[in-house]
């Protein structure tokens, strides 16, 4: 009997593809056939980074689908993107799927679709095919979520999301208290871009709900709290291409790996990497004053300057800057952050703390300097430095900048303290007990593939 096949669909975006890859070489270690569906515009590149190296294995099947732009139209405009993704993909979904099962003997027995691409489930469900979800934030995350009712209803946020007043919420102890002004639908863009932003959102969460399955990136031994509130989300991370073949996928920019050579030459535990993901935009004077900062740290540092980390066109850097730490800093436009962050020269994580970032430095027990900017960053933040204990946050100032002392002394703190290092070591334990053999995430992955081999085409 031939492996049971099933469709990937991630949302269109660098933080979602990595991480259903990672679970796509999993399903495909477990025995099913993949076929992984990026937009046009993402498969080119992630083909270009992958310079003809096979990292993907032959059970995965990398396809695309229109995603309803132009490769030159301007894809910042957010609103506009989403909304040419949400008239175009559900149809081409539909088509591809169709095709498949045109072919002798093929069949999908379940599509699995990230939480943020609801729009795909409604594709499965309308062609009666089983459906997973899998959730690429925290638990805590979908547990705000699917309380979306609960707050409108007892007055906490109004219909759109918006809140009634700045308050403290704690959904279930253990779980991070996080301010209403900092709910992770509020603060992008203007107030009508919430509300379309809310919106998408509650949909997606409606037809997570509805799926056969809801996987979530993270583990119990994490997020205990959280998990305790949705007995159906099941654990199946820290999804990580180390678990697996070494090597992420699915990039978007062409890796630097030289930096890992830079890396080899560094004192054990000397290096503080910078790196904010994949699309924050940083101001033209925090940039300088990040680069400042970094300066009068006066230690070793590795930094991720995405060719479009600012909106400046011009060589953003803090004039002479670039000479006067030639030594011992390196900037690069894109890191293979996982190899990065598992090298013993790594001594501290400057992040934005997406979840990704958030736990793969948690997987190699990397202490943080935390610095988010918006979505579910600020309640990642709070996991790691109330929580967990294994970072500190840096504060704005009063001109609303992260200033160069501030950067200096919370360096300066995070690691003249070896407790954070030593709790920090102790949760990568904890992470990364759930993924051997035996442990909590390994299980719920075997039980849904197991699920899948069961179904009957
Ligand atoms: N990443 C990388 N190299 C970089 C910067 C980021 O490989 O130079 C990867 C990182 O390992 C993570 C993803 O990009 O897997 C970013 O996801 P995250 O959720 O942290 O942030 P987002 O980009 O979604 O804001």
């Amino acid at each position: 009997m031939s492996s049971p096949h099933v469709v990937v669909i991630p949302n269109p975006e660098q933080g979602h593809v990595i991480p259903l890859l990672e679970l796509s070489q999993n399903l495909a270690k477990h025995g099913l056939r993949i076929t992984f569906v990026n937009s046009e515009y993402n498969h080119k590149r992630v083909l270009e980074s992958l310079e003809g190296k096979n990292y993907i294995g032959e059970q995965i099947h990398l396809v695309s689908i229109p995603d309803g732009m132009e490769p030159w139209d301007d894809r910042s405009d957010m609103r506009k993107l989403l909304e040419k993704r949400l008239q175009v993909m559900p149809g081409k979904l539909e088509g591809l799927i169709e095709e498949i099962h045109g072919r002798e003997g093929e069949k999908t027995a379940c599509l699995i679709a990230d939480g943020a691409a609801g729009w795909a489930i409604e594709v499965a469900e309308k062609m009666k095919l089983r459906r997973a979800v899998v959730v690429i934030t925290s638990a805590a995350t979908v547990a705000l979520t699917f309380s979306i009712p609960k707050l409108i209803e007892d007055g906490v946020i109004n219909s759109n999301g918006t809140p009634i007043k700045e308050q403290m919420i704690q959904l279930a102890p253990n779980m991070p208290a996080i301010s209403t002004g900092e709910l992770f639908w509020t603060g992008i863009g203007d107030l009508t871009m919430q509300k379309f932003f809310f919106d998408f959102m509650v949909k997606n969460m409606r037809a997570t709900r509805a799926a056969d399955f809801q996987l979530c990136n993270s583990t119990y031994e994490l997020e205990g709290g959280a998990f305790s509130m949705i007995p159906e989300l099941l654990p199946i991370g820290p999804l990580l291409a180390s678990n697996r073949l070494g090597n992420s996928a699915g990039y978007f920019l062409p890796e630097d790996s030289k930096c890992l050579e830079w890396l080899d030459q560094r004192q054990a535990n000397s290096v503080i990497y910078v790196a904010f993901g994949s699309h924050t935009v940083l101001e033209q004077n925090q940039f300088q004053e990040l680069a400042l900062g970094l300066e009068i740290c006066n230690r070793s540092f590795l930094w991720v300057v995405r060719p479009d980390i600012t909106n400046d066109a011009n060589d953003a850097y803090p004039e002479g800057f670039r000479e006067r730490v030639a030594a011992r800093g390196q900037m690069i436009s894109w890191s293979p952050q996982q190899k990065v962050l598992t090298h013993p020269s790594i001594s501290c994580f400057m992040s934005h703390c997406g979840w990704n970032s958030t736990t793969e430095g948690v997987s190699n027990g990397v202490p943080f300097l935390c610095w988010p900017f918006f979505a579910d960053q600020f309640m990642n933040t709070t996991y790691i430095c109330d929580v967990w204990k294994v970072g500190l946050r840096l504060e704005r100032n009063q001109s609303g900048i992260i200033g160069r002392e501030e950067i200096k002394n919370k360096v300066d703190q995070v690691l003249g303290d070896q407790n954070f290092k030593a709790r920090a070591l102790k949760l990568k334990e904890k992470a990364l007990s759930s993924v051997r053999e035996g442990g909590s995430s390994n299980k719920a992955i075997q039980n849904f593939v197991q699920s899948i081999k069961q179904w009957p085409a």
